[in-house]
């Protein structure tokens, strides 16, 4: 009997396996088409400024229409990644978001994020250089993201691009800040324009341990480094004023607003600078 159940597990891990790969396949497939069948698009999710309270940036999210239902980045990217794919979809990505943040305020930034992979296939800096002359885009109006695992390697490849880019005035976001294995050293490695506290720090709050200590270290670190600080994943009204509280400068997350598309985004901007501009009537 033992046997037996032995069997029907291990075909059922089988069955499960062939599942994952069936999927697997299915989005290699589908996403191979994506961007010529349109099934791309943008979401925008605002970084709210503090001092000024007012929309300093948009994060530019990408979302996939497969099969019928839209698929979260977390599924796709590291397919996109695998298979090389990354290098048009983050172009297509890159080129989308300026020409859509061309129409906002002129202190409204648009922020896009790029895999490792990006900076190890291809020219990154040519390809970013193209789409700015291209779109016509200010490149002061541009943040580009990277997470701790493209300075993992330490290469000088990855760290002249950066510096390049930097050079057109283009900022520099250290994204999901504290999560890597040796933050902190990545801060020597790099001048970045702005850390952005992963949201694992924000969700930490509602239990009892050092989550403030650290969040509050980090915008300490952030000020003397000379480096903007983004709060990732704020979804209470406690961890806005806790964030205003210890001199954060910009939050993002749930609370202030979900991703939007590209015209419920332009909504936002309309209403905000309507209801700012009666403020300063009053
Ligand atoms: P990220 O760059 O850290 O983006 C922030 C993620 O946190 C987004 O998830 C956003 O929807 C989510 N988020 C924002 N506020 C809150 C909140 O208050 N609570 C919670 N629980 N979540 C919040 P999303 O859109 O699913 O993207 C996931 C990740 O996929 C991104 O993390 C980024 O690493 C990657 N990604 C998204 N778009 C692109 C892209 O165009 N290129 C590349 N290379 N990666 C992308
Ligand atoms: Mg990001
Ligand atoms: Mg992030
Ligand atoms: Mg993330």
């Amino acid at each position: 009997k033992a046997k037996a159940e032995g069997r029907s597990t291990y075909h059922f891990f089988e069955a499960e396996l062939d599942a994952a790969l069936r999927r697997r396949r299915a989005i290699e497939a589908g996403l191979r088409g994506a961007i010529e069948r349109n099934e791309l698009h943008l979401a925008f999710q605002p970084l709210l400024g503090l001092e000024a309270d007012r929309i300093a940036c948009a994060e530019a999210l990408l979302r996939w229409e497969f099969e019928g239902r839209t698929i979260a980045p977390d599924e796709f990217i590291p397919v996109a990644e695998e298979t090389g794919l990354i290098v048009p979809i983050g172009a297509w990505v890159l080129r989308q978001a300026c020409l859509v943040a061309r129409d906002w305020p002129k202190h409204v930034r648009v922020a896009v994020n790029l895999s490792a992979v990006q900076f190890r296939s291809a020219n990154l800096f040519s390809q970013v250089e193209a789409i700015l002359a291209e779109t016509g885009f200010d490149p002061t109006r541009l943040e580009l993201e990277i997470t701790e695992s493209l300075l993992l390697a330490q290469n000088d490849q990855v760290l002249r691009t950066l510096h390049r880019l930097r050079s057109l005035g283009i900022r520099i976001s250290m994204d999901d800040f504290g999560t890597g294995y040796s933050s902190l050293s990545y801060l020597r490695s790099f001048p970045f324009d702005k850390i952005k506290i992963d949201r694992s720090f924000m969700r930490g709050l509602a239990t009892p341990g050092d989550s403030l200590a650290i969040i509050k270290a980090i915008i300490g670190l952030g000020k003397s480094l000379g480096m903007t600080t983004t709060a990732e994943g704020v979804e209470t009204p406690e961890q806005l004023e806790l964030m205003r509280a210890n001199g954060c400068d910009e939050i993002q997350g749930f609370y202030f607003s979900k991703p939007v598309s590209a015209a419920d985004f332009a909504l936002l901007l309309a209403t905000a600078d309507a209801s700012q501009k009666a403020g300063a009537h009053l």
